[in-house]
C-alpha cells in the first residue's frame, strides 16, 4: 500500500448564519481532523470571511489547506503508520474480510462520486467507466447493492445505468428500489420508494432558481439542482470571487431558515434542516428490506466523503458490517478499512465476486 502522508481537511460544515460562526465540523456530525488553529480562526472571524476561510480549507490544492495538512502531519509524526494500522487496505485485508463474511450475507452500499467515478471539474462529466459499470453489475448479481449519493436520483441513474440496483439519491432523501426485479429483491421490495423530505421540494427549487440568477455574474459557478439539495460548485471560480459568491449565497439563504448550508469538495450545498443523512438512509434500507435485526447480514459501505461518515458511524454503532473509506490520505474516519482510489474499489469488487463464486462452487460440490 502506498504511504499515506498528509491529512486534508476536505469537507466541513459552514456555520450558518455566518454571524454566529461555530466550529466547522460541529454541525455536520463529522469528525474530520481540522487543525486547531484553523478552528479558532473560524470561530473568531465569523461573517463572510469565515465562509471564505472554510472554502479555502476544504480545497485540497489550496495553499492554506496544504499548510494545514503539513502542520497536522508534522504534529502527528506517527500518524501514517497508526492510521494504516487502524484502517488497513481492504485489498490487503481481503482474507480477514472474507473471514468476517463467513456464513453471512453481504449487502453492498456504494457512494458514487470519488468512489465509482473520478472527481472531475464539471460534475456533469463525472462518468463511470464501462469497466467499473461491469464490476458493479457483477457485484449486484451476487449481493444486494445500493448506490448512496448526494446526487439527485435521475442524474445518478443516468450515470450508473443499472436497473437492477437500489438507489438512495440526494443524501438518501430520495430512495427507490430496482426497476427490474433481482434475485435479492422479489415483489415485496420492488416498489420501494421513500422521500422523507418531499415537502421541501418546492422550496429547494425556488432557492435553486434564485441562486442561478444571483450567481450568473460570477464566472465559473456551476449550479446543480439535486432535487432535495441545491449545489453551488466553485471548483472553476477564481478564488478572488469566492467572497462575492459567498455573499450572494448568503443573501439568498437568509430568507430560508428551514434550509441549511453544508460544504463538500469545492461545493456549497443547500438542503433541508431535517435530520436525514446517508446513515439514516442506510438504516431505513436495512429495515425496509427486513435486515434490521438479522445478524446474518453484513452491510459493507464504501465511500470517500464526509457525508459517508454518517453511514460508517451507523455501522460502527450497530456493530454490524463495516465501512471502507476511499482516500489517498489519512483522515479521521469511522470506516474500518481503506482503499486509495476508484480503481482500487473496482479491484475490491472483482475480488469479492471471485471469492463468492468460488465459495458457491465449493458449497455446491459438497452438496
Ligand atoms: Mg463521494
Amino acid at each position: 500500500m502506498t504511504k499515506h502522508n498528509v491529512v486534508l481537511p476536505e469537507a466541513v460544515a459552514i456555520p450558518y448564519p455566518p454571524s454566529r460562526a461555530t466550529a466547522p465540523a460541529a454541525g455536520g456530525g463529522g469528525s474530520y481532523a481540522i487543525p486547531r488553529k484553523l478552528l479558532t480562526k473560524l470561530e473568531l472571524s465569523g461573517g463572510i470571511n469565515g465562509w471564505v476561510e472554510s472554502m479555502k480549507a476544504s480545497s485540497p490544492t489550496h495553499s492554506k489547506a496544504a499548510a494545514a495538512a503539513a502542520a497536522y502531519a508534522a504534529a502527528h509524526d506517527d500518524n501514517n503508520n497508526s492510521w494504516i494500522a487502524k484502517h488497513p487496505s481492504a485489498l490487503e485485508s481481503f482474507d480477514e474480510i472474507t473471514r468476517l463474511s463467513k456464513g453471512k450475507r453481504i449487502v453492498m452500499f456504494l457512494d458514487y462520486d470519488g468512489t465509482l467515478s473520478p472527481i472531475v471539474d464539471d460534475p456533469d462529466l463525472a462518468f463511470m467507466s464501462d469497466a467499473m459499470r461491469a464490476a458493479v453489475r457483477n457485484v449486484a448479481r451476487y449481493f444486494l447493492t445500493t448506490i448512496v449519493t448526494g446526487r439527485c436520483l435521475d442524474k445518478v441513474c443516468k450515470f450508473v445505468r443499472l436497473a437492477e440496483l437500489y438507489y438512495a439519491g440526494s443524501h438518501g432523501m430520495d430512495i427507490k428500489g430496482p426497476v427490474k426485479g433481482t434475485r435479492h429483491a422479489k415483489s415485496k421490495t420492488k416498489a420501494l420508494l421513500f422521500q422523507p423530505a418531499s415537502e421541501f421540494l418546492p422550496m429547494i427549487d425556488e432557492v435553486y432558481k434564485a441562486l442561478l440568477e444571483k450567481t450568473r455574474s460570477i464566472p465559473g459557478v456551476k449550479m446543480e439542482n439535486n432535487k432535495f439539495c441545491a449545489s453551488v460548485h466553485f471548483r472553476c471560480v477564481d478564488e478572488k470571487r469566492w467572497s462575492a459568491l459567498a455573499e450572494q449565497v448568503r443573501s439568498v439563504l437568509k430568507d430560508y431558515p428551514m434550509l441549511r448550508l453544508t460544504q463538500g469538495r469545492k461545493v456549497l450545498e443547500i438542503r433541508p434542516t431535517i435530520k436525514w443523512d446517508k446513515g439514516k438512509a442506510l438504516e431505513f434500507l436495512l429495515e425496509s428490506l427486513g435486515f434490521a435485526d438479522n445478524k446474518e447480514i453484513l452491510p459493507v459501505y464504501i465511500g470517500d466523503d464526509r457525508t459517508d461518515e454518517d453511514a460508517f458511524k451507523v455501522l460502527r454503532e450497530r456493530g454490524q458490517g463495516f465501512g471502507i473509506l476511499v482516500s489517498k490520505y489519512p483522515k479521521e474516519t469511522n470506516a474500518s478499512y481503506s482503499l486509495q482510489e476508484p480503481s482500487e474499489v473496482m479491484d475490491f469488487l472483482h475480488r469479492l465476486v471471485e471469492w463468492k463464486r468460488n465459495s458457491d462452487l465449493k458449497h455446491h460440490s459438497r452438496v
